[in-house]
């Protein structure tokens, strides 16, 4: 069995990882399982390079193999704001109920047409030996008017999905997983990664 690192603090997403990962043959442990604590600086200009600078710091420090991701939330209306800075955005610390409220502040007078938004999910995995892959999917929806729904996290309460008529936070987990932006990067590496080992044997 493959054994990935998981270059996160991030329990939720960890459980996720599992899930999506589990009936491809490859055990996904943290970094506190693996012994490393690494404070890595994700200083890149897009998610593609801040999953990658996730992925190698967990790589070249435990040397082994590691998966990290990067994701966030774009808004067409701010410009793609608050992007690769979703988790900073109005600083560390602000509550999301307050975040969500802002976005619905800016976008008071923006129409539906002009509301869309996506979430951005990066994927990327480095071996100690110098392979490096990395995939990139979204999840489109819009800026909804209220906050709905008590699944989920960060900006799912205020964004909506016109085709299901219901909020991100309404949907059930495994829904969110089956469509979601971090569910079909995970899904697509999980591919790459089996596609690799088969190439291997
Ligand atoms: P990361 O941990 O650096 O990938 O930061 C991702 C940030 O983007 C989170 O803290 C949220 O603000 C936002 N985000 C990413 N994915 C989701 C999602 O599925 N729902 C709600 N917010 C998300």
């Amino acid at each position: 069995m493959t054994q990935l690192i998981f270059a996160t603090g991030n329990r939720h997403k960890l459980e996720e990882v599992r899930e999506i990962l589990a009936d491809a043959d490859m055990e996904v442990i943290s970094m506190k399982e693996a012994g490393i604590d690494a404070e890595i600086e994700e200083n890149g200009t897009s998610f593609e390079e801040n999953a990658l600078i996730k992925a190698r710091a967990v790589c070249r420090a435990s040397g082994r193999c590691a998966l990290a991701d990067d994701s966030g939330l774009e808004v067409d209306a701010l410009g793609g704001e608050p992007g690769i800075y979703s988790s900073r955005w109005m600083g560390e610390d602000t509550s999301y109920h307050v975040k969500n409220k802002e976005l619905i502040r800016l976008l008071e007078n923006v129409p539906a047409d002009k509301r869309t938004a996506r979430f951005v999910c990066a994927c990327a995995c480095v071996f100690p030996d110098g392979r490096e892959y990395s995939v990139r999917k979204t999840f489109e929806g819009i800026i909804g008017w209220e906050e709905k729904g008590e699944n989920g996290f960060g900006y799912d309460p205020v964004f909506y999905l016109p085709d299901r008529k219901l909020y991100s936070a309404e949907l059930p987990p495994k829904e969110k997983n089956a469509i979601s932006h971090r569910g079909k990067a995970m899904r697509a590496m999980r591919d790459i990664l089996m596609e690799e080992a088969c190439g291997r044997r």
